[in-house]
């Protein structure tokens, strides 16, 4: 039972996209759609070179918007403004979920790679308003992205956090490395495992794995 490795935990770090809600709901899959168009009209390429590119700024900088920062010098503002302009509906409220999430002893604050006017859009769409201590964006890292470990250092920093005593649950199996470097407990929630020495947990659910650690 995982119950016994999260005894210790004081301070729970949510993901947003991909983890406080499911990949099949698709909301992620609207934003990716207006990033590709945002770098097809910004930088006035076609669809499969904007894809190209892309791809190669996850990989090279851990985001689409941190690699159009580094090479284009764009306002992270703007951008961001635009790819979350996208239809919430799609996303339904987790009641169960939220009294998982409130039964969690200690401080819980989300912290996500997008903006927190957005955050907090997505945590009202699935019934999560209220339920967090803090939300943290990328403009609270410097627009610096996870994986970055700068970047965890600077938001755990303005949170007072000490990883010792945290947990952090991510889908993308990267941002879990730094966490774990920094002590914290690392829980994957995606829905096949990615079995990597940085990763403690993995859950295709998050509400179950909760739901585990909280009836203890
Ligand atoms: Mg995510």
């Amino acid at each position: 039972m995982p119950a016994e490795q999260f005894r210790h935990i004081r301070t729970w770090v949510f993901d947003l996209d991909n983890t406080l809600y499911p990949p099949h709901m698709r909301l992620f899959d609207q934003i990716e759609v207006r990033m590709t168009n945002w770098v097809m009209q910004a930088l006035g390429v076609d669809r499969a070179h904007a894809d190209h590119l892309r791809a190669s700024y996850w990989q090279r900088y851990g985001t689409t918007l941190a690699g159009l920062m580094a090479e284009h010098r764009i306002d992270p503002e703007a951008y961001l403004a635009d790819v979350h302009d996208i239809d919430f509906s799609v996303l339904s409220p987790d009641p169960v979920l939220a009294r998982h999430i409130a039964a969690l002893p200690g401080r819980r604050i989300v912290y996500t790679n997008a903006d927190t006017p957005y955050a907090h859009r997505v945590l009202a769409a699935r019934g999560l308003t209220g339920l967090f201590d803090a939300v943290y964006g990328v403009e609270h890292a410097k627009y610096r992205p996870k994986p970055e470990r700068q970047a965890f250092e600077t938001v755990f920093a303005l949170d007072r956090l000490d990883p010792a005593t945290a947990a952090m649950f991510e889908d993308d199996a990267r941002n879990l490395a730094a966490p774990h470097a920094m002590g914290m407990r690392t829980v994957h929630i995606a829905p096949e495992p990615e079995p990597a020495d940085h990763i403690h947990h993995h859950s295709p659910d998050l509400s179950d794995f909760l739901g585990q650690l909280i009836r203890r």
